[in-house]
């Protein structure tokens, strides 16, 4: 079941998406804290980088691979733009922010932890709506378009009610990749026709 928002964390989300934009305006600063550390390997650890998308009620990151988005607390977001705003140096102009992420040691509590590759980073504030892509690559992406969204190559599942063999392993099928005008095997791997 969703878990319903109390009104105390309602306020939270809002202010927590009111941070980001100060943040990004470079009129404040918040330090990692422990979930927003773990936040900011979630969104750099992926080597097809991430879409971001922020609003005042949710936080959600799409890969390129899995079924599709996840939604993450907003609270540790002020501090993970925050110190993508310091990597990069940049701050947001007009509504905009293209900058590069130089490659970096990710220091937490005072020592290195993780090697960062170079990232290219977008953001663009909508003002109900924070929209980010991160993308490894060392190009400086203010002269590049928006990057093509991640979300639309994730692959689609398709459930089946009942669930129906596959014709060429037998096997029943309840979830399947959906690739338009054929489903993908889960169990053999082998694309056949949709049904
Ligand atoms: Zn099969």
């Amino acid at each position: 079941m969703a878990h319903v928002r109390t009104p105390d964390e309602v306020a939270g989300d809002r202010r927590a998406f009111g941070d980001v934009r100060e943040v990004l305006a470079g009129r404040r600063r918040v330090p990692l804290d422990a979930s927003a550390w773990s936040m900011l390997r979630l969104m750099l650890f992926k080597a097809e980088g991430c879409d971001v998308l922020l609003t005042p009620s949710a936080w959600q990151l799409w890969h390129g691979s899995g079924p599709g988005s996840s939604r993450y607390m907003l609270r540790a977001a002020p501090a993970c733009v925050s110190q993508l705003r310091e990597w990069s140096g940049a701050t947001l102009a007009g509504d905009e922010l293209r900058a590069l992420l130089p490659a970096t040691t990710v220091l937490w509590r005072g020592q290195p932890t993780w090697p960062l590759a170079a990232h290219q980073w977008w953001v663009r504030d909508e003002d109900e709506q924070v929209r980010m892509a991160l993308r490894p690559g060392d190009v400086a992406p203010a002269g590049l378009p928006w990057p093509a969204p991640l979300a639309s190559r994730s692959p689609r599942w398709r459930l089946l009610e009942p669930a129906r063999p596959c014709p060429h392993c037998q096997r029943p099928v309840e979830r399947a990749r959906d690739l338009g005008d054929a489903l993908v095997c889960p169990h053999c791997a082998r694309s056949y026709e949709s049904p």
